[in-house]
């Protein structure tokens, strides 16, 4: 196999990663392929994302549904490329994503959980869905609070068209690393209340958990998914 050399390294730098978590998963005591790379695109342009597909990518994060949507129709001729819609959504914005997206991990309220499954009715689709939580306390975050994780887990179950995967979390955006800890911590403790509460296996529930930053953190913390962008794509514009 010949390795094709890029100027921007996306390939190098998702070797570089993937080394990182395989690593962190020794360290833990995990094995390597429970832990999955969500490579994150936002901000950046279609000939990177095209690089990490040609790296063997096959689903890419992205926050905002209109960039999401336009990459998308740019990449059509990629038809296994999938996207994860990873940001904060507004219900009246629920058709786009049911119309494109692969994958939903920042579900917030029952409100929008049956408006994606309205949409995605329609367009005959579904959506495997992460139920974000606010587990730093941090108001600048999105997601429902501990106490309101079952109620809107049981909205998934119930929707036809979602299909239930687990929780997502965004840490305390914090230099402190047991900060960071508690709101992994918090997130393993909530994915077996889900379980015990009967919407999933043990075990089951996947935690959509860990960034740049903090990444090998959460694996030692139970991460089945790590949504990882600068250190892959490099530094985004400042207003991103
Ligand atoms: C941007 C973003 C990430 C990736 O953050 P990096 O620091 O670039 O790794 C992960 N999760 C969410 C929800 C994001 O918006």
């Amino acid at each position: 196999m010949t390795s094709v050399e890029t100027v921007s390294g996306v390939a190098a730098n998702l070797a570089r990663v993937r080394a990182r978590i395989d690593e962190a998963c020794r360290a833990a005591g995990r094995d390597p392929a429970a832990v999955r790379l969500l490579p994150v695109s936002k901000t950046h342009p279609t000939a990177l994302l095209r690089e990490a597909y040609a790296a063997g990518v096959r689903v890419l994060g992205e926050n905002k549904v209109q960039e999401a949507a336009a990459k998308a129709a740019e990449l059509a001729d990629l038809p296994d490329l999938g996207f994860a819609m990873i940001g904060h959504l507004q219900t009246n914005k629920a058709k786009d994503v049911a119309a494109f997206a692969t994958e939903f991990h920042a579900l917030d309220s029952v409100r929008l959980a049956e408006a994606l499954d309205r949409r995605l009715e329609t367009a005959d689709r579904t959506l495997d869905v992460f139920v974000q939580v606010n587990s730093s306390g941090e108001d600048t975050k999105s997601g429902v609070g501990p106490a309101e994780v079952l109620d809107l887990v049981r909205a998934v179950d119930q929707a036809d068209r979602l299909e239930f995967r687990g929780l997502m979390t965004l840490a305390a955006n914090s230099d402190d690393e047991d900060r960071v800890r508690d709101c992994f911590v918090l997130m393993q403790r909530l994915a077996a209340e889900v379980a015990d509460a009967g919407f999933a296996p043990a075990g089951a529930v996947e935690l959509s958990m860990g960034m740049s930053g903090d990444f090998e953190l959460a694996i030692a913390h139970g991460a089945t998914t790590v949504r990882v962008g600068q250190a892959i794509f490099g530094a985004r514009p400042p207003a991103a």
